[in-house]
């Protein structure tokens, strides 16, 4: 079946991405193939029999597994450092089964406050209506996260860097913190990316990507996936995830894979040309604020160093003149478009107060540092100069 094995560590990540995890049929394809069925059929009954009874490893139904989504987990095992992987249909399915799946009437969650805004739905309110309590806190206060422990704590949930404001939380000492009381911390690395910041080596027991952003990196489908030792996928998740239904379609799990042979690359070349303009905005005088975690200036430039390989392809930015000031800005740019998307090759701009956090109470927004006038930038793979170009003559306009 190829080249199978999640810890296969012989070759280096650019080489993993573009081989990893390839299982090629008898034709001998040069690319991975798309298994785009929904079952599988026996030769016999009896051998119908022996795979349902997990004597013989075949697959089943595609609800469970499929040779291409297989694929995609595996390469994505190499890229993380992680045994075992299931992949999902979306980044949220992957939060959501990733808690879901672990969590019983009575437990208690803590998490950080700065989350992506569906992230707090599930633990705000979905997971209240099955009796299981939370507490938010500063993500960068570790006192905060020891303080908010109970007996019932069960699990711990964060996102680092932030969005938009690209906070970080110091993802070890979570993880001690987790290590004590035995709870499970789960990490949305989606704004650090694979590239730059690997959890499961940093102490943390479950890793979830919306694999949507950088991973896809094209604008194409939507994807997740969940990251652990093969003890925690089979003991918490499997079962969960073969009967609930949160599986990936071959067809994304095609394109993901394709994306994945491109992720080193165009990371490297975004986050390169991010820092370039994170430099370009922070001489601005409109611009009154610029962070962005590889930069020397960020509130938390020595933990982005010693838990982060890079910086990022985004950037966060606060404008002088407000709401008004971000909307003019946003509307003149020719190259950059307004989505509220990230982690494209297309270079991306949010207004987050109005649009991706525009749920919060003011009060949360100004707790989270989401003012008026800040503009989250994901930056893309256009020329560099081209997009500076258009950042200045938006400014100025
Ligand atoms: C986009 C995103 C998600 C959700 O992913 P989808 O693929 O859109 O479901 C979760 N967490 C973070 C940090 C994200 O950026």
């Amino acid at each position: 079946m190829g080249d199978n094995n999640c810890r296969s560590a012989k070759w280096r990540e650019q080489t993993r991405m573009v081989h990893g995890g390839t299982m090629r049929s008898p034709f001998g394809e040069t690319s991975e193939a798309l298994y785009l069925t929904q079952g599988f059929v026996y030769k016999s009954s009896s051998a119908a029999e022996a795979r349902f009874k997990g004597e013989d490893e075949g697959y089943i139904y595609s609800r469970y597994a499929n040779p291409t989504v297989t694929m995609f987990e595996q390469r994505m095992c190499q890229l993380e450092g992680a045994e075992a992987a299931l992949a999902t249909t979306s980044g949220m399915a992957a939060v959501t089964s990733a808690l879901l799946c672990q969590l019983n009437t009575g437990d208690h969650v803590v998490a950080a406050r700065a989350l992506f805004g569906s992230c707090r739905y599930v633990i705000e309110k979905l997971l209240p209506q099955f009796g299981i309590t939370s507490t938010l806190v500063d993500g960068r206060d570790i006192d905060a996260w020891k303080r908010a422990i109970r007996p019932e704590t069960k699990a711990m949930f964060l996102e680092s860097p932030t969005n938009p404001t690209l906070e970080l939380v110091d993802i070890a000492a979570v993880a001690t913190l987790a290590r004590e009381i035995d709870a499970i911390l789960v990490v949305d690395n989606v704004f650090a990316t694979p590239l730059w910041q690997k959890p499961l080596e940093l102490g943390a027991h479950v890793v979830v990507y919306s694999a949507t952003k950088h991973i896809d990196g094209q604008g194409r489908c939507l994807g997740g996936v969940v990251l652990s030792s093969e003890e925690w996928i089979e003991e918490n998740l499997a079962e969960f995830y073969r009967h609930t239904g949160p599986g990936m379609s071959p067809f994304n799990a095609w394109v993901l894979l394709k994306g994945l042979e491109t992720l080193p690359l165009r990371v490297r070349q975004q986050s390169q040309s991010a820092a370039r303009i994170a430099e370009l905005l922070a001489n601005e005088n409109s611009v009154t604020g610029v962070i962005y975690p590889g930069r020397q200036d960020h509130p938390q430039a020595e933990l982005a160093k010693t838990q982060m390989a890079g910086g990022s392809t985004l950037i966060a930015f606060e404008l002088a003149g407000g709401k008004e000031a971000a909307f003019a800005f946003q509307d003149a740019l020719e190259i950059i478009k307004i989505s509220n998307n990230l982690g494209d090759a297309k270079s991306l701009v949010t207004h987050p107060a109005t649009t991706t956090h525009k749920n919060l109470d003011e009060d949360d927004r100004i707790l989270l540092g989401i003012s008026p006038g800040l503009v989250r930038l994901s930056v893309g793979l256009e020329d560099v100069e081209d997009l500076s170009e258009d950042i200045l003559q938006a400014l100025n306009n």
